[in-house]
């Protein structure tokens, strides 16, 4: 029996994802991308793991993807010699330069800028926000002085938001810039950009992908900057999804103003028909329970039924104790609502005149008549994977089977919302080739004998060109 689970799965690498054997768990209950989250990643580490994951992968006859998450300009206080607890009132020195190991003291702070872009007055935020800081004063060279507002334990490496400062750094950092050429070395489905301000700094990325690989490598911006929020036309332009990374943007804008953010952006990415993942806290409490909390279950939902592509586990799943069953639970949440009509994506068709309008028309169609006549699949042809998009975009109620020759998108595809990928290198005639598709889509499990199914491809078969023709057959 096939996993039918439409909406998708990110899963965080880490500790608590080693063994083989979780991994071979967590992709049989439901988890369709690894995410490496290169803020704390070694390459050796790594290497391994994406070995091990696409062999897994094989031998289970999925397409698992993997997602390559760059850190971007984060700050973040350094190593610590212990576990500090701080209490409000405490003074904290950060200091910039060479990095030292932290105490209750002195901590290292990764961005030299620090002492002269901050104001005293203006606030620290550490770990999510939890621990907060005021700035009391500042040298202007190396050193930050600042009282505890709010405190707990301080530990190495946690994350700094400045919710008030202007940040002086590049979109991409010296360490991004490698773990990019490593990640394209790793042929990675996908990358992410973290704290994306700009489309520049989507086109930055684009262009060392160019420059470093064959491929294409589809883009995610990490939406967790006010300025992202602000410009998000134009970043939408330039990436290939979009990330709502709830964990910094509600830590960067007040958490309240989030739920509505995350609406809009889901909105957005759908009207552009590219896939939008919604990140953090999702299922938080079961980093240590069993049981989530009738909240997460409900934000679980809630997304899916906004029409997100898929759902992000992080610590759960990294550090977590429970990373199968966190995936059980939750592909179970996606399951319940994922094929309600109460799911509202727009549906106003393309009308744009670029030259993929004819494939794109087509698409909508597909997927519109898929539903009055209960096809129980739409099976497409495709060598780039851009009628997997447009497809998927209109969430039918079809199950979409893409079929391909080009080896690097099938995993690629993984992410997109109901899509299922085949790989497919036979294109003789086109009779013959509808034939082969449909046979496979049965000896997968997807659809049965009698069931209507909706074949688009593009005539005359062996020239692989854009998608011309809308076909239906019955198995
Ligand atoms: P991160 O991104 O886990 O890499 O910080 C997600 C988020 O900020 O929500
Ligand atoms: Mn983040």
């Amino acid at each position: 029996m096939p996993n039918k689970k439409r909406t998708k799965i990110v899963a965080t690498l880490g500790p608590s994802t080693s063994d083989p054997d979780i991994i071979k768990k967590m992709i049989l209950e439901g988890a369709d991308v690894f995410r490496v989250n290169f803020s704390h990643a070694n390459y050796e580490g790594v290497k391994k793991n994406i070995k091990m994951i696409r062999e897994i992968s094989d031998a289970l006859d999925t397409s698992t993807a993997i997602l390559a998450d760059l850190q971007g300009p984060k700050l973040r206080v350094g190593l610590m010699k212990e576990e500090v607890v701080v209490e409000p009132g405490d003074t904290i020195l950060f200091c910039t330069g060479k990095e030292f190991e932290g105490t209750s003291k002195r901590v290292y702070m990764n961005y030299d800028n620090f002492p002269k872009d901050v104001k005293a007055g203006e606030r620290v935020l550490l770990d999510d926000g939890k621990l907060i800081f005021e700035i009391i004063a500042t040298n202007g060279k190396d050193e930050v002085e600042t009282k505890v507002i709010q405190g707990g334990p301080l530990r190495s490496r946690k994350g700094v938001n400045l919710p008030n400062t202007n940040i002086s750094l590049p979109a991409l950092t010296i360490k991004d810039k490698e773990d990019a050429v490593f990640a394209i070395s790793q042929e990675v489905d996908w990358i992410a950009l973290s704290f994306v301000r700009h489309a520049e700094d989507l086109k930055e990325l684009q262009a060392l992908i160019e420059a470093h690989s064959e491929y294409k490598i589809p883009i995610i911006a990490k939406i967790e900057k006010p300025e992202a929020v602000k410009n998000i036309d134009k970043i939408v332009a330039y990436c290939d999804g979009l990330m709502v990374a709830r964990g910094d943007l509600g830590v960067e804008i007040p958490a309240a103003e989030v739920p509505l953010i995350q609406k809009e952006l889901v909105l957005t990415a759908k009207k552009a028909r590219i896939p939008v993942i919604i990140a953090t806290q999702m299922m938080e409490t079961m980093i240590t329970s069993l049981t989530p909390t009738r909240a997460e279950v409900n934000d679980v939902a809630n997304s899916v039924m906004d029409g997100a592509d898929a759902v992000m586990l992080s610590g759960e799943t990294s550090v977590g104790k429970y990373p199968v069953e966190v995936i059980r639970t939750m592909a179970n949440i996606c399951i319940n609502v994922e094929n309600s009509p109460l799911i509202n994506v727009p549906q106003e068709p393309p009308h744009v005149r670029t030259n993929r309008y004819i494939t794109k028309s087509i698409c909508y169609h597909a997927a519109n008549m898929a539903n009055e006549i209960e096809a129980r699949a739409i099976c497409t042809l495709t060598n780039s994977g851009y009628t997997a998009f447009q497809i998927s975009a209109w969430r039918p109620d079809a199950h979409i089977l893409v079929y391909t020759s080009n080896k690097r998108i099938l995993s690629r595809l993984n992410l997109l919302w109901g899509v299922k990928s085949f790989y497919y290198d036979k294109f003789v005639s086109t009779d013959e080739t509808v034939e082969d598709v449909n046979r496979i889509a049965c000896k997968s499990g997807f659809v049965k004998k009698g069931d209507y199914l909706i074949n688009l491809a593009a005539m005359p078969i062996v020239d692989k060109g854009m998608v011309n023709t809308l076909r239906v057959s019955q198995v």
